[in-house]
């Protein structure tokens, strides 16, 4: 019994011990979060090009440690997503960002669209369309101002099962965005197959925009396949005003970037609204 004890201790290496146990510590913590309000939304504007006026949102989760302060979502969206911890805290995102719609129209302010990210996990619930359509009716919010956010891959896992759900939730009304495009698969025949009106080119791709180059031709491709298909383009991850300016040219529909804006509490939101903030 000593000798198989010893063994059994091989497999527990300081390290494998720390992680494991590091794991279960944060999945204590994330859901003690959950149940004590520590998250919270910040939001980013996203600007039409032809007017320079804010149209939309979009809502990004940051948690409010006691003690390390906010964490980004990189930090800990995994670790939720595994531990399907995703679908109660996605759930909270999504009645928190459409109430927080509804109390800036309430405030007077324009009525704008907002963007919810939605992981593989939530979208995989069977539940999902009817937990959109309860919030939807619980806050008001008119279904067409809601955008929901789906990567490329968690769309091409399961192609079939994928666009019989996302034929469900274009029923209720609510837009669908493809986000990160041009990250994944980025195949455009695909597109056509999926009832989906935006594609947010990710920031990858805008980053390295400058005349002539590559990527330049791509971004270029994509506004015009997109438009052809009755979609709109967002830009993602715009920082400055040369990036800006070629996706302006080349006909991108709006952009979304530390260039008009971070993400900001909506406080700060509302303030920037208040003002009739232009790019
Ligand atoms: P994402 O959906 O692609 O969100 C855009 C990320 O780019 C955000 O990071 C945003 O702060 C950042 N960003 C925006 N403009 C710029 C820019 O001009 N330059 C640079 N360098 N970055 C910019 P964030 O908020 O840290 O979120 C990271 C990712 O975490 C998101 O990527 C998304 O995949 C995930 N995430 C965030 N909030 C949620 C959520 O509510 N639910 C789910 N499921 N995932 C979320
Ligand atoms: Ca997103
Ligand atoms: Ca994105
Ligand atoms: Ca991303």
């Amino acid at each position: 019994a000593k000798e198989l004890g010893r063994n059994n201790c091989q497999f527990y290496t300081p390290s494998m011990n720390e992680s494991a146990l590091e794991r279960l510590r944060m999945e204590r913590h994330l859901r003690h979060a959950l149940e004590h309000d520590e998250f919270v939304l910040h939001y980013q504007p996203q600007v039409d090009l032809r007017t320079g006026r804010i149209v939309g949102m979009e809502a990004l989760l940051r948690w409010r440690h006691p003690e390390r302060g906010l964490i980004p979502p990189n930090e800990f969206i995994g670790l939720a997503e595994e531990t399907g911890l995703i679908v109660p805290i996605g759930a909270w995102i999504l009645r928190t960002a459409c109430m927080q719609n509804m109390a800036w129209q309430a405030a007077g302010l324009d009525e704008l669209r907002i963007g919810v990210n939605l992981s593989a996990r939530q979208f995989s619930q069977k539940n999902l369309v009817d937990m959109v359509a309860t919030v939807l009716q619980d806050t008001g919010l008119p279904p067409h101002r809601l955008d929901l956010e789906l990567t490329e891959s968690l769309v091409m896992t399961d192609v079939d099962h994928a666009i019989a759900v996302l034929n469900d939730l274009r029923s209720l009304g609510v837009q669908l965005s493809i986000d990160d495009f041009g990250t994944g698969y980025s195949s455009l025949s695909y597109l056509k197959r999926f009832p989906i009106n935006v594609l947010k080119i990710d920031r990858s791709f805008v980053q390295e925009i400058a005349p002539k180059s590559n990527d330049a031709a791509i971004s270029d491709a994509i506004i015009s396949m997109a438009h052809r298909l009755g979609i709109k383009v967002i830009a993602e991850g715009v920082e400055t005003e040369a990036q800006c300016e070629f996706l302006s040219r080349n006909m991108c529909d709006e952009i979304q970037g530390f260039l008009f804006s971070k993400p900001l509490p909506a406080k700060e939101i509302e303030e920037l609204l208040r003002e009739g903030q232009r790019l």
